[in-house]
């Protein structure tokens, strides 16, 4: 019999069950690919553990000034199966660590089917088990039977089957020069520029009709991506509708929809008649995306743009021409949890604490990421069976970032998928070691130098038995 029941064979079920399997807990790892059944997600091709869907990049391998790299470097001082998998199986790709997917798939099976108090079978698991300590690591294609049977147990409204992403940009990147704060009917410029006078209150970037129309003509001629075969035919949901799509529906439709102009007086527009200033003629409206207000997301531009279309475009609204960007918008079938109002900072369903959540479902975005939550559910679960204490890394590391965005930090009503990057850490400022101010280079450096010095502490703090 086992002491752990994970369901899910991915990036995060396989680290959890690695974590628990190394500290000698018995596990049970269901994967339903491989079974008699022939299941298979949308996306994955194969039977193997830990597949990656798509590319096969684990990104930057820069731990000097790179977030991800930062959280592959805090992933190795705890004995990650997956980032010892991926050195393994890597092949040449500059700064980047990409890997032979084959070999880095086979690696982790050999290393957790050689643990000899771990089981892996092959099934399906189609509801939440009533008891027992359970790991949840199905993915963003969990099966419909499983997926149902979360719903249930969450409330309709907090699992999600489409992320919509909006893009998110740096608040340091936003010029206020041309772009205001205000909530809509704020009266009066004192107001106005008041710093979050009660958290409702947006960053607007005003653009004249002119602008208006070219840059509806953008969205229209911008390039995008196709969905997915099997996202094709899932229809858009209210609220969740791309930008671009709105603007084709008609010259009018984003100024009445998230481009809505009314009750936004304009102070940089003030006159002798218009003390307060003017509405413009339509308003791009961020709302800050992470307690700590580094992180800006613009309301209603989900999109299916690319990229690089994306940056160019969105670079034209007046008040984002230098606006950098911690995440571009998106919309992909992406099954997740509004895990800031549903989990406990351990990653337990706060109304059934013995399941816990780990992956991409948690809301975390990207093969790291995913695998690194699963790393910290399996240490959380194991120090739970050993009677040991859990610490929760501090959030100057990447984890501890990682870990508060999902489990509370992120804003929970506009709650979507996030990568790691340096915007969930708490900002750095000031001068270099060698007296000068610091410049962005310059901060990246700061924050994975803060994490390292800070990471020491807490593997001390686990204590031997965990790290
Ligand atoms: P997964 O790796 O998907 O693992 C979940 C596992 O659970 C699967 O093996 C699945 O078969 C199994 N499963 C599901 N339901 C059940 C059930 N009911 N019973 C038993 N087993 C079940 N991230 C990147 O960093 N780079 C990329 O290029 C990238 N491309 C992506 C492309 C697509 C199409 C998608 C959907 C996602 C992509 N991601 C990418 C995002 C994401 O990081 C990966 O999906 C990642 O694999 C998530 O890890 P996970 O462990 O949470 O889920």
């Amino acid at each position: 019999t086992h002491q752990v029941h994970i369901i899910g064979g991915g990036l995060a079920g396989t680290e959890a069950a690695w974590q628990l399997a190394r500290r000698g807990v018995h596990v049970r790892l269901s994967e339903m690919r491989g079974g008699a059944d022939g299941d298979r997600s949308p996306a994955h091709q194969g039977d193997g553990l830990a597949e990656l869907v798509c590319s096969n990049s684990l990104r930057s391998d820069d731990d000097v000034s790179n977030a991800v790299g930062l959280l592959h470097h805090e992933m190795r001082a705890c004995g990650s199966l997956i980032m010892a998998a991926a050195d393994k199986a890597r092949v040449p790709a500059g700064s980047a660590l990409a890997v032979d997917r084959d070999v880095f798939s086979a690696e982790i099976e050999a290393a957790l089917t050689a643990q000899p108090t771990l089981t892996l079978a092959r099934e399906r698991v189609d509801s939440l088990p009533s008891e027992g300590l359970t790991i949840i690591a199905t993915g963003p294609l969990t099966a419909a039977g499983l997926a149902d049977s979360i719903g249930r147990a969450t409330g309709a409204d907090s699992l999600a089957f489409f992320d919509a992403i909006a893009p998110i940009v740096y608040h340091d990147s936003i010029n206020m020069d041309v772009a205001w704060r205000a909530a809509r009917w704020d009266k009066g410029a004192e107001a106005s520029f008041a710093l979050g006078s009660d958290g409702k209150d947006y960053i607007n970037c005003p653009m004249t009709k002119d602008q208006y129309l070219a840059f509806r003509e953008e969205l229209l001629a911008g390039e995008k991506t196709v969905f997915k075969q099997w996202e094709a035919n899932t229809p858009y949901f209210d609220g969740c509708m791309p930008i671009e799509v709105m603007a084709e529906r008609g010259e009018e439709t984003l100024r009445f929809g998230p481009m809505k102009p009314v009750g936004l007086d304009n102070p940089h527009w003030a006159t002798a008649e218009h003390p307060n200033g003017r509405w413009p003629y339509a308003v791009v409206q961020l709302r800050q995306d992470n307690v700590l207000g580094t992180l800006w997301n613009i309301v209603g531009f989900q999109t299916k743009l690319k990229y690089a279309e994306q940056q160019r475009i969105f670079r034209t609204i007046p008040g984002l021409e230098g606006a950098e960007f911690a995440r571009f918008g998106g919309l992909h079938r992406n099954t997740f949890l509004n895990s800031p109002t549903l989990l406990d900072r351990q990653l337990r369903l706060k109304s059934a604490p013995h399941i816990r959540f780990a992956g991409q479902i948690t809301g975390c975005e990207g093969y790291v990421e995913s695998a690194s939550v699963g790393m910290l559910a399996g240490i959380m679960t194991a120090l739970e069976i050993t009677g040991g204490t859990w610490a929760e890394p501090p959030r100057t590391m990447a984890l501890g970032a990682l870990l508060a965005h999902i489990t509370g930090d992120a804003e929970a009503e506009t709650y979507q998928p996030m990568n790691i990057n340096f915007g969930l850490f708490p900002p750095i400022s000031g001068k270099t070691p060698e007296g000068r101010k610091m410049k962005k280079p310059d901060r990246k450096v700061a924050y994975t130098t803060r994490a390292k010095a800070d990471m020491a502490g807490w593997l001390a703090a686990l204590g031997a038995g965990a790290a």
